[in-house]
């Protein structure tokens, strides 16, 4: 790793990092992500160049407006620094090469999705759409290599197969994408009359399309069930906690009996859980970033392959 190019490519993450940050807070509002400036949308002032700068500027002005001191998320850091993380990452496993290309814009889409979907519970068509497009595009350039290419090795190693693996790797891409897409199709509709509410929209069916068409079938279930685990996890979390507080809450104002708070908290965090929006976009965002850089490993631990 030549250190002058990793450090070249950090920042170049971060620059692409405060373009992302224009785009989550933009995109779900259905305004420009060109035009006009970013302005404070606090006190409507335009924010000059040099309190633009990715990470310095949001750690010299503590996180606050410089003119009316109104608070500036931390997400405008984080989301810097976890995509010059990223591009870090995709040169460091992948050297300068196009596989690192098209992890970097794979990686770059998840991570607004993600934050996007955390403030909005949007998945916005603006970033999955494409998204697919250029995941069923760069398989023609990077080799997917999943179960359409192995149930076919006579096709994929013959001699002067060049113009065929292209073929076979769109094919898997876009096997991928259909295998993601009406994967959480059918467990949008099973959840839909479990709960009777809506858990999984059209937005992540599209974001798991996407997925599908970059990763290819095999890392696209891995990112199904660890995204579900994940969200299984988070949610008996969030009941954990509701009820928990309800409960304390109920002892010391109320003055019930420890029975009787349990009974009544229990009740309020069921509740509570049927009607907090589960972000699914986070959590299969997420696994997806998790199944770029770990899956084949931890797939070939888990079947305990050489
Ligand atoms: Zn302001």
């Amino acid at each position: 790793m030549d250190l002058v190019l990793a450090a070249a490519i950090f920042a170049f993450g971060l620059a692409f990092g405060s373009f992302l940050n224009v785009c989550i807070y933009r995109l779900p509002l259905g305004k420009s992500v060109v035009h006009p400036r970013s302005a404070c949308p606090h006190c409507q002032r335009q924010i000059a160049w040099y309190d633009n700068i990715p990470v310095f500027s949001w750690v010299a002005l503590r996180g606050r407006c410089r003119h009316c001191h109104a608070k500036i998320s931390p997400r405008y850091l984080v989301v810097e620094l976890l995509t010059a993380g990223l591009f870090l990452a995709c040169y460091g496993q992948f050297g300068l090469t196009l596989a690192a290309l098209k992890f970097c814009v794979f990686g770059f889409l998840l991570l607004g999705l993600i934050f996007t979907d955390a403030e909005t519970q949007l998945l916005p068509d603006w970033m999955t759409l494409p998204g697919l497009g250029l995941g069923l595009l760069f398989s023609l350039v990077v080799p997917v290599n999943d179960l359409v290419s192995e149930l076919l090795p006579g096709l994929f190693s013959a001699p002067g197969a060049g113009a065929s693996w292209r073929g076979i790797s769109l094919l898997d891409s876009f096997v991928g994408a259909a295998v993601g897409a009406s994967f959480i199709y059918g467990a949008g509709a099973i959840y839909f009359r479990a709960r009777g509410i809506e858990g999984m929209g059209f937005g992540d069916v599209k974001l798991m399309a996407m997925v599908g068409a970059f990763l290819g079938i095999r890392l696209t279930i891995f990112t199904i069930f660890a995204g579900s685990i994940a969200g299984s996890l988070f949610g008996l979390w969030t009941v954990a906690a509701v009820w928990l507080k309800r409960m304390q809450r109920r002892m010391q104002r109320r003055h019930e009996t420890a029975r009787e708070a349990r009974q009544r908290a229990w009740g309020s965090a069921v509740i509570a859980l049927r009607r907090f929006p589960m972000p699914f976009g986070v959590f299969l965002g997420a696994m997806a970033m998790v199944a770029t850089f770990f899956g084949n490993q931890l797939l070939r631990w888990y079947w305990r392959l050489p």
